[in-house]
């Protein structure tokens, strides 16, 4: 490490007006904690927990699932970390066919959907959650929440797990925030009646930016027209900001957007204050950060707001940010 990076680690994710901003990691593995400690993570605001499925032989037991969390949030320190459950289907497929062969996978049984219906799988995951709550600030988010039927059978499967879970007298956590992502329209259109029945909230931008411009995000022929930054996503990013915020609900923003120190001054702009981001991006979106005030980033939101093409924003981002950072 550096000691511009170690510097900059000790400073915190600041506005020149003094605004503290939540700037917390991504990861994937255990191992990433490091990392993002290194580099000052406020804590873990996304652990894509599906990763112990691509990356071992056999399927995770319960055990392993304890095992990964319990050094995670062990790592952590009492900073937070914000496990997800499986996401896996789709562009992330696990050991057995979780389903049959599907013509549309990004529409298909994939994420919550798939853990809904494969109990056996789901359930192990959120037994290990618990248990490993009782070392430190756990907080349990929900993928790819389409519905409120979704997000409450989850939320009920979850209290029979504490339920088994006690009666076994098995140490755990039952009273641990829960959470989902908002990554499909449906959700942002929803939000108002998803708010009653979450601790919180993280805008997956990937996903949105997929869902909203019907574009497949892992396809090359249509790459160009998959943008985070199209105002279409950016006026469902601000809509869900702004019921979150009536409703205090704590939002923050765990897609890739949140990294592109451009579009992560226009998230602040937007009300947002809570960025998660890879660790290895961690210094550059602090930095942009720093040299700001939420002023700036309100009048650079206020502009963006105006333009009628993705191009036309990230043109206008990388001007201000050339006159900024
Ligand atoms: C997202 O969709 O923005 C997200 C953070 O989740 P993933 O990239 O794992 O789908
Ligand atoms: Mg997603």
């Amino acid at each position: 490490l550096t000691a511009r990076l170690a510097e900059l680690r000790d400073l915190p994710a600041e506005t020149v007006d003094g605004t503290r901003i939540r700037l917390s990691a991504n990861i994937e593995f255990p191992y990433e904690t490091a990392a993002a400690l290194e580099r000052g993570a406020d804590g873990i605001g996304l652990y894509r927990t599906e990763f112990l499925y691509l990356s071992s032989q056999q399927e995770p037991s319960e055990e392993d699932h304890y095992e990964a969390y319990s050094q995670v949030v062990r790592e952590m320190n009492g900073r937070p970390v914000v496990i997800r459950t499986l996401d896996l289907g789709a562009d992330k497929m696990g050991h057995r066919p979780l389903a049959e062969h599907e013509h549309n996978p990004f529409l298909g049984l994939r994420s919550i959907r798939l853990s809904l219906r494969n109990l056996d799988v789901f359930r192990p995951q959120l037994r290990a959650v618990l248990r490993a709550a009782v070392h430190g600030d756990i907080r349990l988010m929900f993928p790819l929440i389409t519905t409120i039927g979704e997000l409450r059978q989850a939320r009920m499967l979850l209290n029979v797990v504490a339920e088994d879970l006690k009666d076994s007298g098995i140490a755990h956590r039952s009273d641990i925030p829960v959470g989902m992502m908002v990554e499909v329209p449906a959700a942002v259109v929803m939000l108002e009646h998803f708010v009653r029945e979450v601790d919180f909230l993280s805008i997956g931008t990937n996903d949105l930016a997929q869902y909203t411009l019907a574009v497949d995000r892992s396809n090359e022929y249509v790459a160009d027209l998959y943008q985070s930054s199209d105002p279409a996503v950016l006026r469902l990013i601000k809509q869900s900001v702004t019921v979150a915020d009536k409703n205090e609900i704590p939002i923050s923003v765990c897609g890739e957007m949140s990294s592109n120190p451009g579009r992560a001054l226009l998230l602040l702009g937007l009300g947002v204050r809570h960025l998660s981001v890879p660790p290895s991006l961690l210094p550059r979106v602090k930095k942009a950060i720093r040299s700001v005030s939420i002023q700036q980033c309100k009048e650079i939101a206020q502009r963006v707001m105006t333009l009628e093409a993705a191009r036309d924003v990230d043109l206008y981002l990388l001007d201000r940010l050339g006159d900024l950072v």
